[in-house]
């Protein structure tokens, strides 16, 4: 393979030093592209995830815990720099090991910097605030951090998962144990490395590969962790709250979704298609806030139909390397996942499906794109996550049936109306049950700066933007009577 790790993969970052796992256990990390293993990572577990938190709250007592906001600010928008300078060799390891299209992991790369410039420059301007109160008081607010923070990251995306949640994280002063997956965490360490180059006190972030049932399991567990910050499965986000409950820490959760586009007769077609397609097909699919559900107004169905099919029909799918549209699934089991799905669709009709290249890898997960039509709101496809590249059409009459459609599943995560009816616009973003809405667009462009999370089985908490920083952090209420 072309791109190896310019680290020693091999290695966790405790306290400001790599250190192997303690077991000097090591785990096969596999490149979905071909299904060959790129290198070994750490097989991190509790002893690990033990010393990091212990470096983290001595972190916090040190250094670290000593720093003005504008301090922590700089360090952030120098790491920013650094990802930056460094990003093509990132969006190298990313594609290798999470199989995006190198396009896809360059974008990546960049909302990565962009995460740090932008909780870079918001370290300085959180601000607490002063309250009227009885004669004789002044009272005020102060944000502080809530500690030892930890995170837990899953494969799809890593680079920007990691800026979000660890971004604000450090923006605020918190020390951080971070638990990429154990499918992909090259750019977690590469990460990590540009850190401790930008200056990053040691222990204020520290990095544990493993497995989620252990390190994972390990670290929302942890009575040492003060704040647990996790995205992925629904299953395994239940399991982490849980396991933080136990010790009453605070949890944010980023779950995925089921999020729908709603097409009105009066759509603009024209700018509605390339945006219903690639919310479906992005990262092969294996994005939160993928749009699984078209739903299209009956007198625009047919052609919406026929325009999306002709655009599934050219998509190709094909090796990271080879920077398609489509890359493969992040592993064999994910495979076996959404094959299962395209199983489940036989009795549906098939609107459109792409091809996988012939010279595609035996040992790549690949699935086909695939665009199922009429489908009826209730039909598996429609209501489960998939988290592959299969988009459902579900044709409607009316607004009101197209509100209960999609208001109708477990999650709510991400939303869309296209329509130029702006009374509709304000009606539907205020009814729809959703995280965020968009009008006439569908993820304004990922939107660092705009606040991100669910509701429903999509979970709670909000990443990005300043409420993340918010979030990050506890409010501390003084009042001080002086007569
Ligand atoms: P997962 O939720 O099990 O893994 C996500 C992260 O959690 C990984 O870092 C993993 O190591 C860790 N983890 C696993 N078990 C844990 C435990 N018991 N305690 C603490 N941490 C643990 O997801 P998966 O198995 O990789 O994927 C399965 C499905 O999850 C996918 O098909 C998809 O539907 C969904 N998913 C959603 C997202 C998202 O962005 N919302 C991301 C990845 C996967």
């Amino acid at each position: 393979m072309t791109h190896q790790p310019w680290f020693d993969p091999t290695q966790c970052l405790i306290g400001g030093t790599w250190v192997s796992a303690s077991s000097g256990e090591t785990l096969p990390l596999i490149n979905p592209s071909d299904g060959a293993e790129i290198c070994r990572i750490a097989r991190g577990a509790e002893p690990d995830v033990d010393a990091a938190v212990t470096a983290a709250r001595a972190a916090l007592d040190g250094d670290w815990g000593r720093m003005t906001a504008l301090q922590r600010g700089r360090i952030l928008t120098r790491l920013g720099q650094l990802v930056l300078d460094r990003a093509e060799d990132l969006a190298a390891l990313e594609a290798l090991d999470v199989g995006k299209p190198l396009t896809q992991a360059r974008a990546d790369a960049v909302a990565l910097a962009r995460y740090c410039e932008f909780y870079g420059g918001a370290a300085d301007k959180v601000m607490g605030e002063t309250i009227p109160y009885l004669d004789g008081y002044t009272v005020y607010t102060l944000r502080e951090p809530h500690g030892v923070t930890g995170h837990i990251v899953p494969w799809n995306y890593p680079m920007q998962i990691i800026g979000r949640s660890v971004g604000a994280a450090l923006a605020m002063g918190n020390a951080c144990v971070l638990k990429p997956a154990e499918e992909a965490c090259l750019t977690a360490l590469a990460f990590a490395h540009l850190a401790v180059e930008a200056g990053l006190p040691a222990g204020a972030l520290n990095v544990v590969p493993g497995l989620g049932a252990e390190a994972g399991a390990a670290l929302s567990g942890h009575p040492g962790v003060d704040h647990i910050s996790f995205t992925g499965s629904v299953a395994t986000g239940a399991l982490v709250q849980q396991a933080a409950g136990r010790n009453v820490v605070p949890v944010t959760l980023e779950l995925g979704g089921k999020s729908p586009q709603l097409v009105f007769d009066d759509a603009d077609l024209d700018a509605a298609l390339p945006f219903l397609v690639n919310a479906g097909i992005q990262n092969a699919g294996q994005t939160c806030s993928a749009s699984s559900r078209i739903l299209v107004q009956r007198g625009v169905y047919e052609r919406v139909k026929s325009r999306m099919a002709k655009a599934y029909e050219e998509l190709s799918v094909g090796p990271a390397m080879q920077d398609l549209r489509v890359g493969p699934l992040i592993s064999a089991r994910q495979k076996q996942i959404v094959s299962g799905f395209l199983d489940k669709g036989a009795d549906l009709t098939i609107a459109g499906q792409g091809k996988i290249v012939e010279d595609a890898p035996e040992g790549g997960a690949y699935v086909p794109p695939t665009l199922f039509a009429d489908v009826a709101p209730d039909h598996v496809l429609a209501r489960d996550e998939i988290f592959g590249p299969v988009q459902v059409l579900i044709p409607f009459d009316t607004e009101e049936q197209a509100l209960t459609i999609a208001n109708s599943t477990d999650y709510g995560l991400v939303a869309s109306v296209w329509t130029r009816d702006g009374a509709r616009q304000m009606r539907l973003a205020r009814r729809l049950r959703s995280g965020q809405v968009f009008v006439n667009n569908y993820g304004a462009g990922g939107g660092v700066e705009l606040p991100f999370g669910g509701v429903g089985k999509s979970g709670h908490g909000r990443e990005k933007g300043f409420e993340a920083l918010y979030g990050f952090s506890q409010l501390k209420t003084v009042a001080a009577y002086h007569g």
